[in-house]
């Protein structure tokens, strides 16, 4: 496609409220090393204009790998018997944290598996703790709640609240989900969001039966909800999944949902994913230069680290707690940016 045409309808989308899902296809659709600059610069200018030059750090801590749930994709689904199942005490997830602290990160990450088990309580008194040991804003992943425990936590002192859609297309999803319900997972982030939780979503790349026009409606879907984070990563097959035999999201295409998603929301905070950088090359660098602005490095401490295994080939598994930031750091020099150390709240209000 010509630079004319490519800029033409970058041009429209930026300045469209409701793109047209043809315009977001056709940037979906660009391949070549010269399409995909043309692209990407767009989106970088747009993160630079809007989120500006930092990169913000999330300290992500993976307290329980139990999960109720039966996600075709993800390695930690209820029927997977070989991994081994472990759940963090209160007190290794505060120790992390301390450590975490120490090295300057404001925000916590704390994320699991949908245990069936989960003591709401017990996830309050660690988020009290975190609050008024450290100051740090708390983020949650932990999956489909009832408003309740929803309440109870932000009343707890949580900031922020993860849960990605996965997928807009109700069939995929369906097809992914089967004891899932599409409806409820808004629900729930509609419910979050009345809470008054900063709320991220997401979708996975790859996903068996995906077409560019699904994901062209998943980022219009990211606009209509106004999210405050979104996380774009490929799909990446587990061994020991119904999916095992399924190809790998392409990296390409999920810079250009990444640089779109960017282009269309404008404010959203995006990480460069730990998927992102799992893959045959790591593509986080890419991904902070096509519209990302967040990285987050691991804390959950050893030996877990290699257990919470949603993929195989997960970075870091083999990482101390605390390795990451030098190591994130020397990634943002090589693109002339820097890490930012503050809390990073919404840029969305
Ligand atoms: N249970 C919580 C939830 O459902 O939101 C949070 C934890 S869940 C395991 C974290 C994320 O891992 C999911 O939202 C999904 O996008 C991602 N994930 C799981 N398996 C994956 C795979 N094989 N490839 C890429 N991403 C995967």
């Amino acid at each position: 496609m010509s630079t004319f045409k490519i800029k033409d309808v970058l041009t429209r989308v930026y300045n469209s409220k409701r793109p047209a899902v043809a315009d977001l296809e056709l940037l979906l659709s660009l391949a070549t090393e010269p399409e995909t600059r043309i692209l990407y610069a767009y989106a970088d200018r747009v993160r630079k204009k809007f989120a500006g030059n930092g990169i913000l750090l999330r300290g992500i801590i993976e307290f329980d790998n139990n999960c109720r749930n039966n996600c075709l994709y993800c390695g930690l689904n209820r029927q997977n018997k070989h991994i081994k199942r472990y759940r963090l005490t209160q007190s290794q997830v505060l120790d992390s944290v301390a450590r975490m602290a120490a090295q300057g990160i404001k925000t916590v990450v704390l994320q699991s598996g949908e245990a069936s088990d989960l003591d709401a309580e017990w996830l309050a008194i660690v988020i009290r703790e975190i609050k008024q040991r450290h100051h740090l804003a708390v983020t949650l992943s932990v999956g489909e709640q009832d408003l309740k425990t929803y309440r109870l936590w932000r009343e707890a002192g949580a900031d922020r609240y993860l849960l990605k859609i996965e997928t807009t297309d109700r069939e995929i999803y369906q097809a992914m989900h089967p004891e899932m319900d599409y409806d409820r997972r808004v629900t729930c982030l509609r419910n979050l969001k009345k809470l008054g939780y900063q709320v991220g979503s997401g979708i996975i790349i790859g996903l068996r039966g995906q077409t560019r026009s699904s994901i062209a409606r998943d980022i219009l879907f990211f606009q209509r909800h106004g999210f405050d984070m979104i996380g774009i990563g490929p799909f990446i097959p587990h061994y020991q999944t119904r999916l095992a035999k399924d190809k790998k999201g392409e990296a390409l295409l999920t810079l250009n949902a990444l640089a779109l998603t960017r282009i269309v929301t404008r404010f959203s905070h995006l990480p460069a994913t730990t998927a992102l950088g799992s893959m045959e090359q790591d593509y986080r660098r890419e991904g902070l230069q096509a519209g990302a602005n967040v990285l987050m490095p691991n804390f959950t401490p050893q030996p877990y680290r290699r257990y919470y295994e949603l993929y195989p080939g997960k970075r870091c598994v083999n990482e101390a707690v605390g390795a990451c930031v030098p190591c994130l750091a020397g990634l943002v020099a090589s693109i002339k940016r820097h890490l930012d150390f503050s809390y990073g709240h919404t840029l969305m209000r």
